[in-house]
């Protein structure tokens, strides 16, 4: 009872966690479990926090490590169709480096995850309703890093620096960047390959660098309706954050500190926003950071908002993974 109600207080926001499994590294180092999939009844969650103890959370979704792309496509995708109906979306995973959600969101060649998922969705219902809409899609691969956009998609490498415009009313767009139309998933898929090609100049740890980084994939959708001529616009913002884990105090100086300054500040606007946004505030805080500022049209109003929360089950990783449940149930 208490659960629906708070279900629809906070509207259109969901929260899914997805456990990734142990590693072999992890597992022959002798590293336990502490979470406990038993609880996951009604997408609850448990943590052991030692002995016997155990805090539970509570999650739309709950996935173990058994579940795979499919499942959780599968739960992400009426919320993805949406978007040819006329909603803005917003899908992002949020955790600790190390956790899946590049996994989550891009997946691996052989087990791609829900960007690849979304695009193959979109043109499939766009050719079931060929008839009634006439759907033109298009895509951008923005980077943000130290609050610094960066066209993934641009040809030529320009010293302008990219900003955020608001157009009109719920409509925000970076003047300049590309938007590559694509007619099919083979074309869609070639883009994407191209953003994260991309990601990969100028920056000597891939790994390092993607983990300082926010990806952004943003699917713009222009729908015509055939029947009474109404177009619309809508945008699906699909989303990997940068690592929420906390700096070491060894690391907290220099470029390093600077970036782990604009990482918190970035993911803890995100926080504001959507617990903003789920309490009904007056007043929703998006111009603290490019990420939310960026993100505007797809969080709040009648959008939906989807997150993934990325833990790892490991008792090594337990510290960070309190602090992304908690970060979690802030939001929800
Ligand atoms: P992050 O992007 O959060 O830093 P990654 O997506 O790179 O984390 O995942 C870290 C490692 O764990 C990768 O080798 C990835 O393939 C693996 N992994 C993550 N989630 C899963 C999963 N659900 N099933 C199998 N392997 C996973
Ligand atoms: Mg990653």
């Amino acid at each position: 009872q208490l659960y629906n109600q708070i279900q629809e207080a906070k509207g259109n926001i969901r929260v899914f966690c997805r456990c990734r499994p142990l590693s072999k590294e992890e597992a022959s180092a002798g590293y336990a479990t502490v979470v406990d999939f038993n609880a996951n009844k009604d997408g609850e969650l448990g943590i052991l926090t030692g002995g016997s103890t155990k805090r539970l959370y509570k999650f739309d979704r709950v996935y173990s490590p058994k579940d795979d792309q499919v499942d959780v496509f599968a739960d992400a995708s009426p919320m993805v169709t949406s978007v040819l109906d006329g909603y803005n979306v917003c899908i992002f995973a949020y955790g600790q480096t190390g956790t899946g959600k590049t996994f989550t969101m891009e997946g691996i060649e052989q087990n791609r995850g829900v960007n690849y998922r979304t695009l193959e969705q979109l043109f499939k219902i766009a050719e079931e309703r060929k008839e009634i809409f006439i759907y033109k899609i298009s895509v951008s691969v923005l980077e943000v890093y130290n609050e610094q956009i960066r066209d993934l998609l641009a040809t030529s490498p320009t010293s302008k620096k990219l900003e955020i415009r608001k157009a009109s009313e719920g409509v925000h767009h970076v003047p300049g960047i590309v938007e590559a139309k694509v007619d099919n998933i083979k074309e869609a898929w070639d883009v994407l390959q191209a953003g994260s090609n991309a990601r990969a100049v100028g920056s000597n740890n891939v790994n390092e660098h993607s983990s300082r980084s926010h990806c952004m994939l943003c699917i713009m959708v222009g729908a015509k309706n055939l029947i009474n001529g109404e177009c619309t616009q809508s945008k699906l913002w699909l989303v990997d954050l940068a690592g929420s884990e906390r700096l070491a105090k060894t690391e907290a100086q220099g470029d390093r500190l600077k970036e782990a300054q604009n990482i918190n500040r970035s993911l803890s606007s995100l926080g504001d926003v959507i617990s903003a946004l789920a309490s009904k505030s007056s007043h929703i805080p998006y111009r603290n950071s490019k990420l939310t500022h960026l993100l505007q049209d797809s969080l709040g109003g009648d959008s939906k908002t989807l997150m993934f929360v990325q833990i790892s089950p490991s008792e090594q990783d337990f510290g960070e993974t309190q602090s992304s449940l908690n970060f979690a149930t802030r939001v929800r």
